[in-house]
């Protein structure tokens, strides 16, 4: 599915000498590496605040107690996304109120979000899945009509870019009061162990969640709230640093992988390519297909059975996970995620991969689909 030592080897210098660098230096925790990845974060996305965590769960989950809410507060996610959205809402005893996501884009859909506001709900967590923003001009609007903050997950999004119809285009985790992102290293800035940040244009914001992630301290061994320990150590801060000025290719690689599927699938109505979130560019930490006319899981075992990797993210909607069943809601209330969850296949994606695999998945892929 990722091809991490091809990557690595192409800036083997630039990561070695800055993994040493901190050994040299032996400031493993908060040390130099950190500040200056955290500046040119900053640079790259836009974003007046980043605040590195030790991963994009925490990131999340910080984020929420960054806010204030209170047990019982409504947190608005959609169903067909990875667990760590809801995870750390239901940890912080808040309350999970999932709804339904597009088939095309497999992104919340915002009516759906606009009923299932009600007096208690006080933020809406939007998943930019697969790499793709959400529909984020009108999901802000709605936001500010009913005084609700916006949590992006960006988790999947680094690089993604928004644009409003004034013109105005703000990257992926910076259009919300808080965003998001993980450097898991599958990720498509991901580093060589566990990684996250947070984003906010917000002062207060910023001082509250850097607080939180320290303990809920200001001031050494005075604490002012109830906090948590999340840090970047300064060995992943070298390699991120050292990979950041890469983004932007990683990127266009993936774009062209994902042409590439888009061009052999086009005309094969058995599978649906992904479909495209207007206003969003897609910066596709997965290209995810939709297996409509053959059998999924005898796709994905035929392409095993070639050497070819081929995931189901995600096989099941949060409503209907053992952990979050929740009375208020049974089988079929979010028909599009159910559907979903039985026919998505994610093909192969990542910055490596070069034509001659491309044509080995995708005629293999259709050569699958005719039998
Ligand atoms: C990866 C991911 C997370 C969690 O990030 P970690 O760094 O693994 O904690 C959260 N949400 C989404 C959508 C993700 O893809």
């Amino acid at each position: 599915m990722v091809d991490l030592q091809s990557q690595y080897a192409k800036i083997k210098q630039d990561i070695d000498t800055g993994i040493q660098e901190v050994i040299d230096s032996a400031s493993f925790v908060k040390g130099q590496k950190v500040a200056e990845f955290q500046a040119h974060l900053e640079q790259y996305t836009g974003a007046k605040h980043v605040i590195n965590v030790g991963n994009g769960t925490d990131a999340l989950q910080i984020a929420l107690m960054g806010l204030g809410l209170k047990p019982g507060d409504e947190v608005i996610t959609p169903t067909f996304t990875f667990i760590a959205t809801a995870e750390v809402v239901a940890l912080l005893g808040l309350t999970p109120v999932v709804v339904d996501v597009n088939w095309e884009t497999m992104n919340m859909d915002i009516e759906s979000v606009r009923r299932a506001i009600t007096s208690h709900t006080k933020a809406i967590v939007p998943v930019h899945l697969f790499g793709q923003c959400a529909d984020m001009e009108p999901l802000m609007k709605l936001a500010e009509e009913h005084h609700l903050y916006v949590v992006e997950d960006a988790c999947q999004a680094i690089g993604a870019k928004y644009t409003f119809s004034n013109g105005e285009t703000k990257q992926a985790g910076t259009i919300g009061h808080i965003g998001c992102t993980s450097f898991f290293p599958s990720k498509n800035l991901g580093c060589y162990g566990d990684g996250g940040a947070i984003f906010t244009n917000d002062d207060e914001l910023a001082a509250r969640m850097r607080a939180i992630a320290n303990h809920g301290m200001v001031v050494r061994y005075h604490h002012d709230m109830v906090g948590v320990n999340s840090r970047l150590d300064s060995i992943q801060a070298a390699v991120l640093d050292a990979k950041l000025p890469h983004l932007d290719e990683y990127i266009s690689a993936r774009q062209r992988a994902a042409a590439f599927y888009d061009r052999a699938f086009a005309n094969n109505n058995k599978v649906l390519i992904p479909g495209r979130q207007a206003h969003s560019t897609h910066v596709f930490h997965q290209y995810t297909l939709r297996v409509v006319g053959a059998d999924r899981d005898q796709l994905r075992e035929g392409l095993a059975e070639r050497g070819i990797p081929a995931m189901i993210y995600y096989p099941v909607p949060l409503h209907q996970q053992k952990a979050y069943r929740d009375p208020r809601y049974k089988d079929g209330d979010f028909p599009i995620a159910e559907k979903l969850a039985a026919c998505v296949l994610s093909l192969p994606m990542h910055t490596e991969l070069d034509e001659e695999q491309l044509e080995y998945i995708t005629s293999n892929v259709q050569d699958l689909l005719a039998q």
